[in-house]
C-alpha cells in the first residue's frame, strides 16, 4: 500500500465535499470519513449538536498503560469566491505538482495526513501504549461552538487525551540564513473592543468643536502612537532563547543581551528585516489593538451625537480584558468610552517537554539544517478548548520551507505534493514515537 497515494486521494475527497462555514455541513464529511472507519474496523462515534454540523471521534486503542494522544483537526473551511480562482476552490485539481482547493493548508491538508496515520496504524495492526484518537470537528471557523467546545462540554469521554496535536504551527521562516521551523504552544485571544465617542449633533453647514468625528480620528491616531507593553510569555521567552543559540555569531549574542536587559522589541526591530515577520513577532510581545470598522453619522449633512471604532484586540496568554482594557484607557484620550462584550480565553502549553522534545528530534532527521522553535500564534484554533482540560497541546503541520502557507483562506489556497509528503513522514514519526512514550 502506498500511503501517499492514499493521503492524495483522501484530500482531494475531503476537498471536494464543500464545508464552507457558514453554513458548515461538516456532516457530510462526517459520513464520508465514517465510510473509511467503517471499512477499516476502526471504532467511532459521531455528534451533531445541530443539524448537519457533524463531528466525528475515531481511535485505535492502546495497550491502556498511558493516556491517549489526540490528532486533532477541524473540517470546516472559510468561503472562496469561484471566480477569483484559477481551479474551482471544490474541484481539488492536481496541477503544477499541488493540490489546489479551499482547506487545502487550512487544514484538510492535515487533517487528511491524520486520517492516512490511523489508516497506517490500523492496517500495520500497530498496538501502541497510548490510544490515538482521531478527532475531526465543527465549527472551527466560526469559534468551534458547535465542534470542539461542545464536545468538551457534553462528550468529555470522548475528548480526554493528555496529549494533541493541532493545526497552527509547523511552517518555517528564514533569519540570517538559517531556517526555523516551529510549533505553536501558545495562542491569544480575541477581545473586541468598540471606541465610541460623542458630542453635540447638528447641521453639518456649520462646524463644531466637540465633533465625534474628530475625537474619534484623534484617539485612533494615538492609539496608533501609541506602543502597548511587552509582556513576556513563557513561549516568547524559549522562542527568542533557541533563535538567539541557532543564529549564534553576534546576532545571536545581541539578541540574548536585548532579551536580558528587558529590549526584547529593540534586539527584534534589529534582527529581523523582513516586514512581515518583523510585525508577526512584535505581535507575540504584547496586545494588540487593530481598528477595522469605522461608523458615525449616515447623513452627509448629520453631525452624529457620536461616532465608533470598532477594535479586533487580541490578547495574550497571562492577559484578560481588565488588563487589556487598562492598557487602551492609558493609551487613549480621556473622552473615549470603551466597550467589550466578550472575550475568549488566549491558552498556552509548557514550550519544553517530552513532547516537543519528539517533534525536535523528528525535525532534526528530516530537515537536518533547520532548527526548531515553539511559537505564539496570533489567531485562535481549537486549541483553547483543551488547554484547560489539561492537555498538553502543539500545532505542528510540518510543510517544507518555502511552502505558501499564507495562500490559508486565501485565494488559489493549494498544498504541494512535496510538502504533502514531507508532512506524512513527519508526523509518522512523531506520533507513533508519541503514542508509545510515557511521561
Ligand atoms: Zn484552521
Amino acid at each position: 500500500m502506498d500511503y501517499m497515494d492514499f493521503l492524495k486521494i483522501q484530500l482531494k475527497n475531503l476537498v471536494a465535499i464543500d464545508t464552507t462555514n457558514p453554513p458548515g455541513n461538516e456532516s457530510e464529511a462526517v459520513t464520508y470519513l465514517a465510510s473509511i472507519f467503517e471499512s477499516e474496523g476502526i471504532e467511532y462515534e459521531t455528534a451533531e449538536p445541530a443539524p448537519g454540523r457533524g463531528s466525528i471521534v475515531a481511535r485505535i486503542r492502546g495497550n491502556g498503560s498511558a493516556r491517549p494522544l489526540m490528532l486533532l483537526g477541524h473540517l470546516d473551511v472559510v468561503t472562496a469566491q469561484a471566480e477569483d480562482w484559477t481551479h474551482h476552490p471544490f474541484s481539488a485539481t492536481e496541477s503544477d505538482g499541488a493540490i489546489w482547493g479551499r482547506g487545502t493548508i487550512d487544514m484538510k491538508g492535515l487533517l487528511a495526513t491524520w486520517l492516512t496515520l490511523m489508516f497506517k496504524y490500523k492496517r500495520e495492526q500497530r498496538v501502541f501504549p497510548r490510544d490515538i484518537v482521531f478527532a475531526a470537528t465543527a465549527d472551527e471557523e466560526a469559534g468551534g461552538h458547535l465542534g470542539l467546545a461542545w464536545l468538551a462540554k457534553n462528550r468529555p469521554d470522548l475528548v480526554d487525551c493528555e496529549w494533541a496535536l493541532n493545526e497552527g504551527g509547523g511552517n518555517s521562516f528564514t533569519l540570517g540564513g538559517k531556517t526555523f521551523v516551529t510549533y505553536q504552544s501558545g495562542e491569544k485571544a480575541g477581545c473586541p473592543v468598540k471606541l465610541v465617542t460623542r458630542g453635540t449633533a447638528g447641521h453639518a453647514s456649520i462646524p463644531t468643536p466637540d465633533n465625534p468625528v474628530h475625537k474619534l480620528a484623534a484617539a485612533l491616531t494615538a492609539l496608533q502612537r501609541a506602543a502597548l507593553p511587552e509582556h513576556m510569555t513563557d513561549t516568547v521567552r524559549a522562542f527568542l532563547s533557541e533563535v538567539s543559540e541557532g543564529l549564534g555569531g553576534s546576532q545571536g549574542t545581541a539578541i540574548s543581551m536585548a532579551v536580558r536587559m528587558g529590549q526584547v522589541s529593540k534586539a527584534i526591530e534589529l534582527a529581523v528585516r523582513d516586514p512581515f515577520l518583523q510585525a508577526g513577532l512584535q505581535a507575540m510581545l504584547r496586545n494588540t489593538a487593530v481598528p477595522t470598522m469605522l461608523s458615525a453619522s449616515t447623513k452627509l449633512n448629520v453631525i452624529p451625537g457620536e461616532a465608533f471604532a470598532e477594535l479586533d484586540c487580541r490578547i495574550l496568554p497571562g492577559q484578560s480584558r481588565e488588563s487589556l482594557l487598562r492598557e487602551l484607557e492609558g493609551a487613549l484620550p480621556g473622552d473615549v468610552e470603551l466597550v467589550n462584550e466578550r472575550c475568549g480565553q488566549p491558552s498556552e502549553s509548557p514550550p519544553d517537554s517530552p513532547l516537543s522534545t519528539i517533534i525536535r528530534d523528528a525535525v532534526k532527521v528530516h530537515l537536518p539544517e533547520a532548527c526548531v522553535v515553539p511559537f505564539l500564534s496570533p489567531g485562535a484554533t481549537d486549541a483553547r478548548y483543551l488547554r484547560p482540560r489539561g492537555t498538553l497541546v502543539y500545532g505542528f503541520a510540518p510543510m517544507l520551507p518555502g511552502e505558501k502557507v499564507n495562500l490559508a483562506h486565501g485565494v488559489d489556497e493549494r498544498i504541494s505534493l512535496r510538502s504533502l509528503g514531507f508532512g506524512l513522514r513527519v508526523l509518522d514519526d512523531v506520533v507513533s514515537t508519541a503514542a508509545r512514550t510515557h511521561q
